[in-house]
């Protein structure tokens, strides 16, 4: 059985390198699906669910939402993108330094890792960069 919970944030990034309007720094509000996939509950105050939605809003809040919500979205091995990271530190802004270049796939990686760390059965993670376009990932066979 599979459960979905949708979530928004909006955030700050670039694609340095890229060969058209991504290398500018922009912004986008994200849409965000996790699924998460288990047996049903039986018995008890959680009876019949595969994951409390209200405990799932939690979890994706605290690992996802807020550390990524109105952040700049860097990559920690691009030298000009840490460069700006450094410029909003010094001034008290907020920023996030992923491991990978921000594209919408290797942020669902990302996601995907945060959230099974977290506990989470996640099965998989789709992530909108804009109305028409989104990345899914389901795991490391993909
Ligand atoms: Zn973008």
């Amino acid at each position: 059985m599979k459960i979905t919970k949708i979530f928004t944030f909006d955030s700050s990034h670039m694609l340095d390198g890229h060969d058209g309007k991504c290398q500018n720094l922009h912004g986008h509000t994200y849409k965000l699906e996790i699924t998460v996939s288990d047996g049903l509950i039986q018995g008890g105050a959680k009876d019949g669910m595969v994951m409390d939605f209200t405990d799932l809003k939690a979890i994706v809040k605290q690992q996802i939402i807020d550390p990524f919500d109105h952040a700049f979205i860097y990559d920690g091995s691009n030298e000009r993108e840490s460069r700006i990271a450094a410029l909003l530190e010094e001034w008290n802004m907020k920023t996030l330094r992923l491991q990978r270049r921000t594209t919408a796939e290797n942020m669902t990686v990302e996601i995907y890792g945060r959230l099974q760390n977290a506990g989470i059965n996640v099965c998989s993670v789709k992530l909108w960069e804009t109305p028409t376009s989104c990345a899914e990932y389901e795991g490391e066979n993909e």
